[in-house]
């Protein structure tokens, strides 16, 4: 077993594999360690991937040239592209995947990377020498030694389980929590905070009477997540739809009191957008019901994920109110719902590469960093593997903008503002979002993935095979221009104002479909369909498009106004004491990202310009 490596990660979760993988594509030896080796790639919570916003960070993900977006189709067993109806910009894509193929997935694309070495053991100790990290202890005493650690242990530092009012240490159900780990983190002096999640009570699907339930079929035509996938490669089903009604209302509210949540056991704060179904009962006290899907856990597997009914009551009463939901009558618990409380470290303490800015050494990926889901957890690894690589060869960081992915929304989001709950994507949380599409993530991420070197030559070869035919066609469609009597003659509803316009301009209208343009030309025949409805997506938005760049462009500018480290701010006399604490513990790298400082006002930006010039 070597004991040398450039990069170290800790934890085979979401975000550990996608870091390892990271740093191996960009030529790092690199360990990860993890307590289980089968345990590589586990789903602890619901088995699906993607959603809006989570959907975005996946197709990011694989624009890199990660692995999520690859295991996720080939676990795939319901597709559907959310939100379709609506506009591009806020459609996401999602799976059912089936757990066990994801986790094989998971576990052959580690493998599949030659420069990771897979380690099975519980990190205990992290080596210090000075204010440097440089390496890791396992519990069986062996030390591996590296140029940069990543941290990615998920909710198992100082983890406690609640089941009603019993509690009891744990990462997951059926893990052990770290908790020698997280007493040596205590001596780092990082912020450390409480925070918590649930999940709902894993159901026997035998014990279910489906012909009482409506069905939710996948699409017709699967969007995948990965830029190379065709269609899926698993069998394809239906997930099962069903609701609470007055009587599970009822012994919920009854009982609210041994709720691990509701009965004072829990000081950490719980995702208020994954709302347990003790708080959708009592906050939403007048909606009479919620709707819950049944998801199958697997093709092989008959356990049913009861996705809306997360909880920590006590076994007794999870038993009594699942009765009381249509379809259940008869249904055995496999798993109990629980909740978990566990210590994260306030993000505000990272940079932007997600290394820790008082200690060298170390990068925090995943939901140590106060996030939930799968996909954050994933994004964060990817940033912290991709820079913990290239520090260790001694090159530039990696910098992901707010202006180019959700990956740099979230970054910025984490260590700017910190969080108050667990933080998940939205896609409300790109101000960019029309040009920050799903669609287009390899445009906007795969040239930059080339650059900093993670990205296969068959990736490369194939966005450029893509590429060509996106510019071939925007051109045809760009180049000739037509009256307004030609477009009525196809029967486009356009006013006879004498305005001539391209085919490209057409498409814009809510109307006109690519169909309808190609009856203009016909050496439009000649465009793909691919090419085609990518086409069609940008240009719904090419006139808002030009409009967000201006703003892009002056955000640019103030990215490019950078702050150095050591700015001090108490020598700022006219900035007021709350906003001296709030920009000294925060530490902002560019005027942008002391603009997103909460209460940070115009005045107290313009003296820091006025400083940073003065100091030039
Ligand atoms: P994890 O996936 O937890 O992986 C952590 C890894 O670190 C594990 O492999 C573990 O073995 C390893 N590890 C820990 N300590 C050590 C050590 N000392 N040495 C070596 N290895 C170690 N997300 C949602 O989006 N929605 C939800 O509703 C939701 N509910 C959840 C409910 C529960 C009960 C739990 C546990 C999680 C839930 N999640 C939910 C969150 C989701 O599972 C996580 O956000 C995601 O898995 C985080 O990924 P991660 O890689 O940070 O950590």
């Amino acid at each position: 077993m070597k004991h040398h490596f450039d990069v170290v990660v800790i934890g085979g979760g979401h975000a550990g594999t996608e870091a390892a993988a990271a740093a191996a594509r960009m030529g790092a030896t690199t360990a990860l360690v993890t307590l289980r080796e089968a345990d590589l790639g586990v789903m602890s919570c619901n088995p699906a991937i993607g959603g809006l916003g989570k959907g975005h960070l996946v197709r990011e993900i694989d624009a890199l040239d990660g692995i999520m977006g690859v295991a996720a189709d080939q676990a795939g067993i319901q597709f559907r592209l959310l939100n379709r109806r609506k506009g591009p910009a806020v459609q996401g894509p999602r799976a059912q995947a089936d757990r066990t193929l994801y986790r094989a997935a998971i576990q052959s694309a580690i493998r599949g990377q030659k420069a990771v070495d897979v380690v099975q053991g519980e990190v205990v100790d992290l080596i210090q020498a000075g204010d440097r990290v440089e390496g890791v202890q396992l519990a069986d005493g062996t030390v591996l030694r590296a140029r940069e650690v990543i941290l990615t242990s998920g909710t198992f530092l100082r983890g406690v389980i609640h089941i009603g009012n019993e509690r009891r240490n744990g990462g997951r159900m059926g893990d052990k929590p770290s908790i020698r780990l997280a007493e040596r983190i205590d001596d780092f002096g990082l912020p450390l905070g409480r925070l918590k999640t649930g999940t709902p009570p894993r159901l026997d699907g035998k014990t279910i009477d489906w012909s009482k339930l409506g069905e939710q079929p996948g699409d017709d035509d699967p969007v995948m997540f990965s830029f190379l996938s065709g269609k899926p490669v698993a069998r394809q089903i239906s997930c099962g739809i069903t609701a609470t009604t007055a009587a599970t209302h009822d012994i919920i509210r009854q009982n609210l009191d041994r709720s691990a949540m509701y009965g004072g056991h829990i000081e950490g704060v719980g995702p208020r957008y994954c709302p347990s179904i003790e708080d959708k009962v009592t906050r939403f006290a007048d909606k009479e019901s919620h709707q819950i899907f049944l998801e199958p856990e697997g093709l092989d597997d008959d356990t049913i994920y009861p996705n809306g009914i997360s909880t920590s009551m006590p076994v007794d009463v999870q038993k009594a109110y699942v009765r009381t939901i249509p379809g259940l009558e008869a249904v055995q618990i496999r798993q109990p719902g629980y909740a978990i409380e566990y210590d994260y470290v306030d993000p505000r303490a990272l940079d932007r590469t997600l290394a820790v800015r008082s200690l060298r050494g170390l990068f925090l990926a995943g939901q140590i960093n106060g996030t939930t889901g799968y996909e954050e957890a994933a994004a964060q690894g990817l940033v912290a593997g991709l820079n913990a690589a290239r520090r260790a060869q001694g090159r530039e960081p990696a910098f992901f903008e707010r202006t180019e992915s959700y990956i740099g929304v979230m970054v910025d989001d984490l260590t700017t503002r910190g969080v108050a709950e667990p933080y998940r994507m939205f896609t409300s949380r790109a101000e960019f979002r029309l040009s920050l599409r799903a669609d287009n993530a390899d445009q906007r991420l795969t040239p930059k993935g080339i650059a900093l070197g993670c990205v296969s030559e068959a990736r490369r070869r194939a966005f450029g095979r893509k590429l060509e035919k996106l510019e071939t066609a925007r051109e045809m469609l760009q180049q000739g221009t037509f009256t307004p009597n030609q477009l009525q003659s196809i029967g486009v509803n356009v006013n006879s104002d004498g305005v001539r316009r391209t085919a490209y301009q057409l498409l814009s209208f809510p109307d006109v479909s690519f169909d309808d343009v190609r009856m203009l030309d016909e050496a439009f025949a000649e465009i793909e369909p691919d090419t085609a409805t990518q086409i069609a997506k940008e240009a719904i938005y090419a006139n808002y498009l030009a409009r967000q760049q201006r703003d892009v462009d002056l955000l640019k500018k103030d990215e490019a106004v950078a702050i150095p480290s050591g700015f001090s701010y108490d020598a700022l006399p006219s900035l007021s004491n709350e906003l001296k604490g709030k920009l000294s513990r925060t530490r902002p790298e560019s005027i942008a990202q002391a603009a997103r400082i909460e209460g940070m006002t115009p005045a107290a930006l313009a003296l820091i310009v006025a400083r940073l010039r003065q100091d030039e």
